[in-house]
């Protein structure tokens, strides 16, 4: 697999990264085997988070015996605040079982309040350069849902990588937030590339990301086979066919009324519903183990059935989604999944 420099980390990284989501649904000794797959295929580079229930123990199993320079990870703390913050690093050390992470992401900082806190006094901004400092991250990075916010970051300088949603759906940062990152030498993984698990033509997704030569995808498997068949079209450099561009056309318009880019600009909700987890269900019902799906989403589904119907959600998403009739839409959709897991 080729390896690319990541900006300005200078780190050399397979051109597809490993992303730990969907090893949360293998078992340990079948995820264990996966990676270590994966790896042979000569993918080196690996994103999770602590949040991903046992992805890192996971991934700390597969990665035992190997060189940790020959590996370069990257994990995620959704803290806000710094104690917190430097907590869930040594939790991600210990759970890797390495002494230091190559990139720490701030994890989702996609509204103001984010903003706000991580870059506070005692924010989680403090926490990661303490880190850096002690030798347990080498990288700052963040990671975000609202591109709008992102871009803002990516122009104070503050970090060398960057983490957003990038898929043939999901392109809001083909616009700007790509072409700042690269102009400013910052590593860019893309994000649900293949939306979440919910886009299953890997060939049009892989094809449309590799357009974008400064960015690297992190798509989640749950078998070998699956990153076998990536790696074959990403390392084929076949561009889209006119066919291939009419066809990613053809979906555009076909999700357009129901894609919920998980941007939050609807935000925020005088029901406080959290709108774009139970509109992105599918995909976390794809991805994620049942107990995990639960913790995500109930509370989301739950507070979906007090929607008042005010539409000023509406108003504020750019991409015209009817939100009430869709939340309708998935708390059943949710109620039937939760149905056939108790
Ligand atoms: S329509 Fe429902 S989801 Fe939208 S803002 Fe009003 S209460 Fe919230
Ligand atoms: S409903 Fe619209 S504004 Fe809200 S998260 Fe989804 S795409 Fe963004």
């Amino acid at each position: 697999m080729k390896r690319v420099r990541f900006g300005k980390t200078n780190l050399q990284v397979s051109k597809i990264a490993f992303g730990g989501i969907p090893i949360q649904r293998v078992e340990t000794e079948e995820a264990v085997k996966i990676i270590r797959g994966v790896i042979d295929l000569g993918v080196n580079f690996i994103d999770t988070a602590n949040a991903y229930s046992d992805s890192e123990k996971k991934i700390g199993l597969a990665i035992r015996g190997i060189q940790r320079e020959n590996i370069v990870i990257a994990s995620k703390s959704t803290a806000k605040d710094k104690n917190t913050f430097l907590k869930h690093v040594d939790l991600s050390l210990k759970q890797l079982g390495v002494d230091y992470v190559d990139i720490h992401q701030l994890h989702n900082v996609s509204t103001e309040n984010d903003y706000n806190a991580v870059f506070g006094e005692n924010g989680a901004w403090e926490g990661l350069q303490e880190a850096i400092r002690a030798g347990k991250v080498r990288f700052p990075a963040f990671s975000s849902h609202n591109i709008r916010l992102a871009v803002r970051i990516i122009r104070e300088g503050k970090f060398m990588a960057v983490q957003l949603p990038f898929n043939y759906i999901d392109n809001e940062a083909a616009l700007e937030a790509i072409p700042l990152a690269k102009k400013l030498d910052m590593g860019f993984i893309a994000m649900k590339p293949f939306g979440g698990g919910l886009l299953s033509d890997a060939n049009l997704s892989l094809k449309y990301l590799m357009q974008f030569d400064s960015i690297v995808p992190d798509p989640g498997i749950e078998k070998l086979s699956e990153m076998e068949e990536i790696m074959e079209i990403a390392d084929s450099g076949a561009p889209l066919t006119e066919s291939e561009v009419q066809k990613i056309e053809k979906a555009k318009a076909e999700l357009s009324g129901s894609w919920c880019h998980r941007c939050d600009y609807c935000q925020p909700c005088p029901q406080k519903i959290g709108i774009s987890t139970l509109l992105g269900v599918e995909s976390i019902i794809k991805r994620m183990p049942f107990w995990r799906a639960s913790a995500f989403a109930s509370n989301a589904a739950e507070a979906a059935r007090n929607c008042i119907s005010c539409r000023s959600c509406v108003a504020k998403c750019p991409y015209n989604l009817d939100i009430p009739a869709l939340l309708k839409e998935k708390i059943v959709l949710w109620d039937k999944y939760v149905s056939e897991n108790t």
